[in-house]
């Protein structure tokens, strides 16, 4: 392709609007413009890099047994009514009507869709397992769509549904993904850990893991261990309850104090000179029409994904507002604490607070706070469970060293549904003996669009994008410093005629601009090898080949330059493979 024909709109400035890193490389380096909030046009550059992707996924689904198939975006509610999701899925969901008032969503994932067809098609044990998978736009509106193709309303994934006779089986096959995904992510040439996850709305009885490119500006934090193969969403990770060391108890009586307008936890310490560990941080929450009392330690981050888990994934919980705290206990929020409230409400205890002797917490009294609470002397949970957010330095819940944290990007997601979606839409099977038996599902997404900004927020430099080679646009890009000079033009011209021959994806910058503008283009854009055609070296028969991610330059034979760089790109396919 000949840069003067190519589509490729680069600017100069930095949009204003992108916050993060990939989403400016993408809008600078002419991939991707933006048609509305979340919702993208792919430029050349960009469905290129989309289509790579998409490939090695394609090859390593197909490698398992993965069937290809189309399903529709658009939806009939009834579908969702029937596994209750209709409800569930909430604001999120694109819905639309037809002309007869019929609803229909766009489809934000597939399980009803594709568990609909497999009931109707599969009959009999000897049709499974089953692997179906597509490549696809899928829509959420989300709440806050941003960051360019990370958090879209409309973005590609990959998404594949397993069928299995049994858990066994289907366990199985929950592995032939997980070693897959495992395949993928490596041969894009990404840095990445797969970590245990929260099943969120998805839901279902078994393990969920997701992979993670690991980047600074991730939107998940991760912890995991450096001894063991342990890694964990923090959202998921387990905590082990530590003790309190003696000398940070507070007392021995059940004491009143005056803590006038000491409301947090971080002026609580200085009021009264006690630390945070032997706090009792109480918060209300509200689920349905219910209230709960969730108590973690005061050094302690409650975990609102555990709490939801805990009490019931589909009760819409969420932090009480102050009125509704008052009305409830005649008293404002900065002051609740458990004692006393044993009947009042549903008092859910972090494990450490179980341990707890001599805590303080506050007096359900405006200004007061109580000294020497022990659990199970002055008051009593009514259910004890894991709450909190797990921190880095704190032990490995499977072989106890020091769990390190880092940072991460959700590039794909592995679940093992069991018989959920089965269940509700009746999708059974005839074993061996003519006996009708529910089928065992799991669902595996990828999502295509946010492994491209993933990529890049992994592989930039101050100057553009460093594609690695297996995802890159283009492998090589041609660059005569002149185009009036009649003998570059010709080496120009010969150069990209052989790479072609050769199948190396080559562009050529056959633009009348000068050489620095050329350069900082192709930085910008992340060619990962140059190949730059000047006077005095092509005197002495040479050209220079620039390698973008180590910028190192070397002077090559314009004879052997064709056969080296397609040379190189095979070794550098071939190391991710
Ligand atoms: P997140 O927690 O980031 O919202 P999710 O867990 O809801 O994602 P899944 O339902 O597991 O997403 O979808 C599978 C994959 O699709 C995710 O791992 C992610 O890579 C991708 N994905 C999900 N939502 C978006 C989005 N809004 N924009 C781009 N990619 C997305
Ligand atoms: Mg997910």
């Amino acid at each position: 392709m000949k840069v003067s024909q190519l589509l490729n709109p680069t600017l100069r400035e930095v949009p204003a609007e992108a916050e993060v890193v990939s989403h400016q490389l993408m809008l600078r380096a002419g991939y991707i413009r933006k048609v509305t909030g979340g919702i993208y046009t792919y430029l050349p550059l960009g469905w290129r890099v989309i289509k790579k992707i998409e490939q090695i996924v394609r090859e390593e689904m197909d490698a398992k047994g993965g069937q290809e198939v189309m399903l529709p975006i658009v939806q009939p509610a009834e579908l969702w009514k029937e596994t209750g999701r209709w409800e569930v899925y909430g604001p999120e969901m694109f819905r639309l009507k037809d002309r007869h008032g019929r609803e229909f969503c766009l489809g934000p994932t597939h399980e009803e869709i594709i568990t609909d067809l497999v009931k109707g098609e599969v009959r009999s044990y000897k049709q499974l397992p089953l692997l179906l998978y597509q490549i696809q736009n899928k829509y959420r509106d989300e709440r806050r769509p941003r960051f360019g193709l990370m958090r879209g309303r409309e973005f590609i994934m990959k998404d594949l549904y397993s069928f299995d006779r049994d858990a066994e089986s289907s366990k199985i096959s929950y592995q032939k993904m997980y070693d897959a995904y495992e395949r993928v992510f490596k041969r894009c040439g990404l840095t990445f850990r797969a970590v245990e996850a929260d099943a969120g709305a998805i839901g279902g009885s078994g393990g969920t893991h997701e992979f993670m490119v690991l980047a600074e500006s991730g939107e998940a934090k991760v912890v995991f261990c450096p001894a063991c193969e342990y890694a964990a969403n923090v959202e998921k990770a387990e905590c082990q309850p530590t003790a309190i060391p003696e000398q940070d108890m507070v007392g021995e009586k059940l004491t009143e104090v005056y803590t006038p307008g000491v409301k947090t936890i971080d002026e609580l310490e200085d009021f009264l000179g006690a630390k945070k560990t032997s706090l009792i941080k109480a918060m209300i929450y509200k689920g349905d029409d219910k209230y709960f009392l969730i108590l973690v330690r005061g050094d302690r981050e409650i975990n609102e994904i555990k709490v939801n888990n805990v009490l019931g994934p589909f009760i819409n919980l969420r932090l009480a507002e102050p009125q509704e705290v008052e009305e409830l206990l005649q008293c404002e929020p900065g002051f609740i604490g458990p004692v006393g409230l044993n009947k009042k409400i549903y008092i859910v205890a972090d494990l450490e607070i179980a341990k707890m002797k001599n805590g303080i917490c506050g007096a359900n009294k405006k200004d007061y706070h109580l000294m020497n609470v022990s659990c199970g002397e002055d008051f009593t949970p009514d259910q004890i469970a894991d709450l909190r957010m797990i921190t880095a330095g704190e032990p490995c819940p499977k072989c106890g060293q020091s769990l390190k944290e880092a940072r991460g990007i959700e590039v794909g997601q592995v679940f093992n549904l069991g018989t959920k979606y089965s269940e509700a839409l009746r999708a059974f099977y005839l074993d061996e003996k003519g006996q009708e038996r529910i089928i065992y599902m799991g669902c595996y997404g990828i999502g295509v669009s946010r492994t491209m900004a993933a990529a890049i927020e992994q592989n930039h430099d101050q100057d553009g994008i460093i594609w690695p080679v297996p995802i890159a646009p283009y492998h090589c890009i041609i660059v005569p410093v002149s185009v009036k000079d009649p003998e570059l033009i010709a080496t120009a011209d010969r150069l990209y005629a052989e790479l072609n021959a050769l199948g190396v994806e080559t562009v050529y910058d056959d633009r009348d601009e000068r050489p620095g503008v050329k350069f900082k283009d192709a930085d910008l854009i992340g060619y990962p090898y140059r190949l730059t055609i000047g006077k005095k070296a092509l005197a002495e028969g040479k050209v220079e080949l620039y390698n973008r991610r180590t910028r190192q330059i070397e002077l090559i034979s314009v004879e052997d330059a064709s056969r080296k760089v397609q040379r190189i790109i095979e070794e550098e396919l071939a190391k991710n493979k």
